[in-house]
């Protein structure tokens, strides 16, 4: 009988693909009227298990589970990068039906940017929008934050879930959320790696063999410079350029930057300041590929 109960919920809920807001909005109204929680999980597709670690979690706190799959235009601020980007959108209807989520909203452009109108967010993300991946992506924040919002307005989720991998970016929509006071709560899932150390991404299936060889150094040298800020003298300028030439000795590489910043703020970082943690975020290109990665660290003050 139990087993007949589960099997009969279980066709009621299996996956809906919608490409319209209208219909996902009208979809959810009777579990919301319900009260029944919904967790949200955004991606680009290309879906690999840091996309699944966070959907798990989606799916252990809330009721009913909405994943979108959008490869955002207004983000990509390379335009090779937009065109390269890995779209694999039937194997990852497989694979969302196989986690067991509710409902797949797959928007195209004109649904989300009616009649090619590509306004963006007036949003004033400070700081978070000046540096760092603000200041090698010109305007990419601009994109997250306006199909972000976008896609909040018409999930209108209970929680929202999105990877640490993309540290700057969860601080960005941290802030989205309380500009508008939007009432999501944003959950931070940690960053999944390979069995090398490798940061799971969907751009790395365009490295060449011999780049993915070298690329676990990446990893290395977020590892070994958390753990000289964590065990050894508090010194994290020095830190900071030592683990940046390091980078640059490797002729694979182009290195963007290596920083250690506050984790709240993504301000420099001094010996007179007592944060409760620092974050180490590095970004480079290796070949036609950009990678981005961090590590957050607790460091010891000397
Ligand atoms: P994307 O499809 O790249 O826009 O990513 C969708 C969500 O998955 C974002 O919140 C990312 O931060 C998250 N994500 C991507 N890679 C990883 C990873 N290796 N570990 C955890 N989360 C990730």
């Amino acid at each position: 009988m139990q087993d007949l109960k589960n099997t009969k919920v279980h066709i009621l809920l299996m996956m809906q693909v919608t490409t319209t807001s209208n219909k996902l909005k009208e979809a959810l109204i009777p579990f919301k009227s319900k009260g029944k929680s919904i967790g949200f999980v955004p991606t680009m597709g290309a879906l690999h298990e840091g996309h699944l670690s966070l959907i798990r979690s989606a799916k252990k706190d809330n009721d009913i589970v909405v994943v979108s799959i959008f490869v955002n235009p207004t983000q990509f601020n390379d335009p090779d990068d937009y065109r390269n980007y890995p779209r694999t959108h039937e194997r990852d209807k497989e694979v969302l039906e196989e986690e067991g989520i509710d409902f797949l909203f797959m928007p195209g452009d004109e649904e989300m940017y009616p009649g090619g109108d590509r306004t963006l967010l007036d949003f004033n993300a400070g700081n978070l929008n000046k540096t760092l991946e603000a200041a090698f992506r010109p305007g990419h924040f601009e994109g997250v934050a306006t199909i972000v919002k976008k896609l909040f307005d018409i999930v209108m989720p209970d929680r929202a879930y999105f990877g640490q991998k993309d540290y700057q970016q969860l601080l960005v929509i941290r802030r989205l959320v309380k500009t508008f006071n939007l009432p999501i709560k944003v959950i931070g899932g940690p960053v999944k790696r390979e069995s090398d150390g490798l940061a799971l991404s969907s751009r790395n299936v365009l490295l060449s063999q011999a780049e993915r060889h070298k690329v676990p150094v990446i990893y290395q040298t977020l590892r070994y410079y958390k753990a000289a800020l964590e065990e050894r003298a508090f010194k994290p300028q020095v830190y900071q350029e030592e683990a940046k030439a390091y980078l640059k000795s490797f002729p694979e590489f182009t290195v963007e930057y290596f920083a250690i910043r506050d984790a709240e703020t993504l301000e420099e970082f001094n010996e007179t300041q007592n944060p409760n943690s620092a974050v180490l975020l590095v970004a480079l290109h290796v070949g036609k590929v950009r990678l981005i990665d961090n590590m957050v660290a607790y460091p010891k003050l000397s």
